[in-house]
């Protein structure tokens, strides 16, 4: 019944009007999270809260930035991939719940001192994680790939290189 730590947190007490910047620097083992137990997270995060407060809300565009340690699903070759993910939640001032469906719009107390985004930071890092990971420019691991037609391999979006 440990609770999570928290550990990104927006100290929000006595905040004027505007947009104000928060940096965090952290480590998956921070999180205290199976899921971010991955081996592949095993460098340093960064995360960057941009929060523009009005008089009704604060807008919090919270971005991950890290680099995961992965294996190509290929050749098993160890690569490293930049992940970067983002994520904007809308925080508005009062008592209603009308927002409440939807996980992006939260209700806030006017009186809250600090925003807690760790639950957020963790979700946001492990969306930014892909799904495949496959080495690129790598001849030795082309080989693996065989002849291009009659392969299952789905065409990438945008990875036209
Ligand atoms: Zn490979």
């Amino acid at each position: 019944m440990s609770r999570e730590k928290e550990i990104i947190t927006l100290r929000i007490a006595g905040l004027s009007e505007g947009v104000h910047e928060y940096t965090f620097l952290c480590l998956a083992s921070d999180f205290k999270d199976p899921e971010l137990g991955d081996p592949s997270f095993c460098n340093d995060i960064h995360v960057r809260a941009v929060a523009n407060k009005t008089e009704s809300e604060i807008t919090v565009d919270i971005e991950t930035e890290t680099v995961v340690d992965l294996n190509c699903d290929i050749c098993l070759e160890p690569l490293k991939k930049a992940l970067s993910g983002s994520y904007r939640i809308f925080f508005v001032f009062g008592g209603s719940d009308a927002g409440e469906e939807n996980e992006n719009y939260r209700t806030l107390d006017r009186n809250a001192s600090e925003i807690d985004l760790t639950e957020d930071v963790r979700e946001t890092l492990l969306l930014s994680k892909p799904v495949k990971a496959v080495c690129t420019g790598n001849p030795q691991c082309a080989v693996y790939h065989g002849n291009k037609s009659g392969t299952d391999e789905k065409p990438k979006e945008n990875m036209s290189q």
